[in-house]
Order: C-alpha cells, then structure tokens, then sequence
C-alpha cells in the first residue's frame, strides 16, 4: 500500500470505512498500518457482512443512510444454485461416469475448478473434490498410491494447460495407476470464451508428455454415444497405468456467441 498516502488521508478523516469485496485484505492491513486513534470499520467489524456480496442496501446501511429497498428475491421466486447449462456435453459425461462408478465401491472421483465443478451438485454428484486448479490429477495420483482404485481426475482443458500438465506428468514419470478425463469444451468458459492454451492441442500435449497413445482416448460427449462413454471408461479404468479420456464438445455458449456473430 502507498504508506504516505494511507496515512495521509486518514489524517483528514475522524473514521475509516473500507468496502471490500471478497475478503478484508486492505481493511487487515490498515489495522496494522494505521494507528489506534483511526476508527477503521468494514467486514471486520461487522459493519458489512464478513462474507458475501456487496450491495447497494448493505452499503447504504454501513454508511448510516436508509435503507429503502431490500434486494431480497421475490417470495415467488424458487432459490436455485448454480447448474450446468441444459445441453452442456459436462452433463452426458457426468451420466455416463456416474453409471461407471456405481460398479466400484471404492472409486473416487478428483476435480478441479471449472464448470464441471457444478458436477459436485444434484442432480449429478459426480465428483468428491475441488481443492484448487490442478489439484485433480496431483490429488488421484496419491489416492491411487494409498490404494485407492478406481483413481479418476476430472479437469477441463483450460484447468489442464493452467496447471495440469505437471500432474500428469508425474502420473506419467510413476506409471500411476490413474484415469483422466480431460473435459474439452474448446474454450475457457469460466472467464468468458478465450482459447485455452491448448486449444486443440490436448492430445498432442498427452502424448508428448508420454501417455501412451493408445490409453489416449477422444469421445464426444452426447446422449447418443452413452453407452460408447461408458464402455470406454470401464475400458480404461483397467488399464494398469496412466489413462486419458478426452471428451471433447464446443461449450454451447461460446458456440451460440459465435453464431450470432456470424450472422
Ligand atoms: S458455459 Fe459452456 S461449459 Fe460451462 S456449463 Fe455452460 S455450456 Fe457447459
């Protein structure tokens, strides 16, 4: 922080109020920064919420002013979390795997962050964990080494080429006894529909970090080939070794976007 003006600026002030989204980094700071005399509220000190989303009304609240307007959702309105989009290839593979994992008590399923980590929620269920970005190979190469199997990782391209690459190679360097579905939907759709680095690229990285090509696998995700997704799972989930399952289908959003420019 610019110490000089910091201090420089609470000297004009008799309080502080910081308004921060997401958590009270500079507010902490200021605590230490500043001195006792400086009254310094935010999320705090319960002046704003210690978590959550701003809004006019809790803002309008903090600074002492009438709060005219709740931004409360209709009684009518059904509270509703997030979910994959009706037709996203996430949710043909997340049915097909989670047929293929009921046949295996122990199997676990390692994820990552993305929209397939929706598939943490119903009606899919289909993953146990969501640590951080790349987490999901690291995380089912030391299940598999505890004895877990089936170890399957579930991460999207843009997840794989951020920080999923070194997982896999070290899956490759240790022949882990791994399944890695790669979800391809040809784009970073999180962040709005950019190219991932590996855009089209995915199995060419795989093979040149060194899985096998013949444990390298790219389906297309929709209800018609359902039965070929399971087939090809069960398949590679006994494979002794390092697998990849690319199921790879343009994230209709993005599709739709650049129809509409087409136009
Ligand atoms: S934005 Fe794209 S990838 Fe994400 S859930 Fe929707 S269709 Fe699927």
């Amino acid at each position: 922080l610019p110490l000089k003006q910091v201090r420089k600026l609470a000297e004009m002030c008799k309080e502080l109020i910081i308004m921060e989204e997401g958590f009270p980094v500079i507010e902490e700071q200021l605590r230490s920064i500043l001195d006792t005399n400086h009254k310094i509220h935010g999320r705090l000190d319960g002046t704003l919420p210690r978590d959550g989303e701003l809004n006019p009304d809790l803002v309008a609240k903090a600074l002492g002013k009438e709060v005219k307007s709740f931004y409360q959702p209709s009684p009518i309105v059904e509270s509703r979390p997030p979910a994959l989009c009706q037709g996203c290839g996430h949710r043909d593979l997340y049915d097909a795997l989670n047929e293929v994992v009921k046949e295996h008590e122990g199997a676990k399923v390692f994820s990552d962050i993305g929209c397939y980590t929706l598939g943490a929620l119903p009606p899919f269920r289909a993953i146990d964990t969501c640590i951080d970005m790349g987490a999901s190979i690291t995380m089912a190469k030391g299940a598999s080494e505890a004895g877990v199997h089936p170890a399957i990782a579930v991460i999207g391209d843009s997840t794989f080429t951020h920080s999923g690459i070194t997982g896999l190679l070290d899956c490759v360097n240790e022949n882990a006894n791994v399944t890695i579905l790669i979800l391809d939907n040809e784009t970073t759709a999180m962040t709005g529909g950019q190219d991932s680095a590996g855009t089209g690229r995915i199995e060419s990285i795989c093979q040149g970090i060194g899985v096998d090509e013949n444990h390298i696998h790219v389906i297309t995700p929709l209800k018609k080939y359902f039965e070929e997704m399971k087939e090809l799972i069960r398949k590679e989930i006994t494979h002794e070794g390092v697998s990849v399952i690319i199921p790879r289908r343009e994230c209709i959003q993005t599709l739709s976007r650049k129809k509409k420019a087409q136009k």
